[in-house]
């Protein structure tokens, strides 16, 4: 029988175990400490809880239950990419950016050790591939195979800083990272346990908020009750065309909910006043790059406190996309600045080892290395 994880179990519910077994509330906490903060990786490690308990934990079936690294593919930009083991054998991908201040591109960052950091991201998986089908996306091309744990999306974050030492301070926030929500699968086809990773994250982690960003491609009823919660994260909209038509061509899910009643749900969420929403749009050449397309983005986007980081399409193996050429990336962004919307070029990052966006996709060969 496979291991119940504690990983991805909140306060209240360590504290119902605990309770289950005989225990004092207080040990709860502790173990929450030993899961979140130090991020013991097996019950061996939680010298703070008796012995008897532990073996207590173990004969109820209990593990930590974190998911392991076991190959890493590292970039020339300092990108990591690892194949990230889960208990049943299956596998989805993470990725460790970091950024700050970088040396010159043309440096070779690959030597780990002497790598410095300020800050980095982390991009989490929320699925075993996805099921909504967006053509010009690699992870498309395995379908959905699960849905992960809240254990599992958060245990991600927790393993890729252990690996980078990064340390948390009880009650602290590890302020030099942020984690966005855009690695495999469609976070709100996996809701609750997407939510429920976040609570792990924000309120065990002490990770804030205002540092994690979740990417939808838009299903319509999931931002409605995003809009109720009572904390969130921030949250980007995978725009990618600037009308139904060509969105509905490129993101057949458009069908379901178009722009317009995606846009009607984003106004339901009670932003802050300088809350921005990211709209996410993928430059695909000769398809959504052309001056009227900005135009029209400027104007579906009048009114709104909204940002605009644009991504130039990371081509893959049996995808049948171009590349927009620089000047129409330029230009783009140049319509969309001159139109009052803060835009960004997303600089692409671990491209070499396919660990840009949309390039996920578990099955491709790289250069990788075993660490488990
Ligand atoms: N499923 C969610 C989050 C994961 S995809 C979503 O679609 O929003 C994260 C981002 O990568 C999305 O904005 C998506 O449009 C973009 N993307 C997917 N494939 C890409 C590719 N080949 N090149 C560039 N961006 C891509
Ligand atoms: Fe899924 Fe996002 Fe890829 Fe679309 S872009 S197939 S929603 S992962």
């Amino acid at each position: 029988m496979a291991e119940s994880a504690l990983f991805g179990m909140d306060t209240p519910a360590l504290t119902a175990l605990m309770q289950s077994l005989g225990q004092p509330r207080y040990r709860a906490a502790q173990l929450a400490a030993a899961l979140y903060r130090q991020r013991a990786a097996s019950l061996d490690e939680i010298a703070t809880l008796p012995i008897a308990l532990r073996g207590q934990l173990i004969a109820a079936g209990y593990g930590v239950g974190l998911p392991i690294l076991a190959q890493t593919a590292t970039s020339v930009d300092g990108t990591e990419r690892y194949l990230v083991q889960l208990a049943d054998g299956e596998t989805v991908e993470t990725v460790w950016m970091p950024d700050g201040d970088l040396p010159e591109p043309d440096v070779d960052l690959r030597d780990r050790d002497s790598r410095p950091f300020k800050r980095a991201t982390i991009c989490v998986s929320s699925q075993v591939g996805c099921a909504v089908n967006c053509h010009f996306c690699l992870t498309a091309k395995l379908g959905i195979r699960r849905n992960l744990t809240p254990g599992e999306i958060a245990g991600q974050v927790a393993a890729v800083l252990t690996r980078h030492q990064v340390e948390v301070a009880a009650g602290g926030n590890p302020d030099r990272i942020n984690l966005v929500f855009m690695g495999m699968g469609e976070p709100f086809l996996n809701y609750d346990a997407f939510m429920q990773a976040f609570r792990i994250l924000s309120a065990e982690m002490g990770i804030s908020p205002a540092r994690m960003t979740v990417s939808t491609s838009g299903i319509e009823p999931a931002i409605r009750r995003f809009a109720l919660e009572p904390i969130r994260p921030r949250l980007a909209l995978s725009l990618n065309a600037s009308n139904d038509t060509i969105r509905a061509e490129i993101m057949p899910i458009t069908r379901k909910w178009n722009i317009a009643s995606l846009l009607e749900a984003l106004r339901t969420i009670p932003f802050g006043k300088r809350e921005y929403v990211t709209f996410e749009y993928v430059l695909l050449g000769g398809i959504n790059d052309q001056p009227e397309h900005a135009r029209e983005v400027l104007a579906l986007l009048k009114g709104m406190n909204a940002k605009v980081n644009l991504i130039v399409w990371n081509p893959g193996p049996g995808i049948d996309y171009h590349q927009p050429t620089p000047e129409a990336v330029d230009r783009f962004h140049k319509l969309l600045i001159a139109g009052g919307i803060p835009t960004f070029t997303r600089r692409p990052r671990g491209r070499d080892i396919y660990a840009a966006c949309g390039q996920l996709k578990r099955t491709i060969e790289t250069e990788l290395v075993q660490l488990a």
